[in-house]
């Protein structure tokens, strides 16, 4: 697969509202809000909840309740409310306030997972990193990229095949267009932009025949 071309076809996709912010405090508590939860309700939550709160030193005098009221309807938004205010003190007692840069002090705090972690330093830090979640995981092996069973796997073999300058883009890209051809069920693949170098289309149009 000619990986350029594969990007070049992906490049004018919008990208997801938290992979768009910079801001490492915005990253973060987006990427803990959208796991499970689909983007334009993550979007509210995150806004309603930075209008609210605009630095963890607010956030963390907020009550679980509080928290758990402006993020409402994000999935297992009690749990994540919970994690969001261990979060915040955690950051503030160990960092100064200040979001870690490495991917094992991000791992080590509250409600952080590699997901989380790698889209903070990638979209936020701009540092080479692939954000593996389920789109990506899902996405690069219908493409034929790589052949894994788990998104760890993923992670370890797509940093073999795809080229460093663009490990940043790949989860806004496969993200964007998961949500918009490459649903898990009933992949719309005659309107995808890939059909043409994608596995699974090519596996599907010679069973058909
Ligand atoms: S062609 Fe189909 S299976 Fe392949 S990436 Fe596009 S939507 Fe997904």
């Amino acid at each position: 697969m000619d990986i350029e071309e594969l990007f070049h076809h992906l490049e004018d996709f919008e990208r997801p509202y938290v992979s768009r912010q910079r801001n490492p405090f915005l990253v973060l508590i987006g990427g803990i809000l959208s796991t499970r939860t689909k983007d334009e309700v993550t979007e509210k939550a995150l806004k309603r909840l930075i209008e609210h709160a605009p630095d963890l030193k607010k956030l963390n005098e907020f009550p679980v309740e509080k928290i758990e009221e402006l993020i409402y309807p994000v999935g297992f938004y009690h749990t994540k409310a919970k994690k969001l205010k261990m979060l915040t003190k955690t950051l503030l007692e160990k960092y100064k306030g200040k979001i870690p840069q490495k991917l094992d002090q991000l791992l080590s705090l509250p409600g952080v997972g590699r997901k989380v972690a790698t889209l903070v330093l990638s979209a936020a830090f701009d540092k080479d990193e692939i954000c593996v979640d389920t789109h990506v995981h899902r996405i690069s092996n219908r493409l034929g990229l790589v052949k894994t069973k788990n998104v760890l796997e993923t992670e370890r073999e797509l940093k073999k095949v795809i080229p460093q300058k663009h490990w940043k883009e790949i989860n806004s890209c496969f993200v964007t267009l998961g949500k918009r051809f490459c649903h898990p069920k009933r992949p719309m693949c005659t309107y995808c932009p890939l059909k043409n170098t994608c596995h699974y289309r090519r596996r599907a149009a010679s069973s058909a025949k």
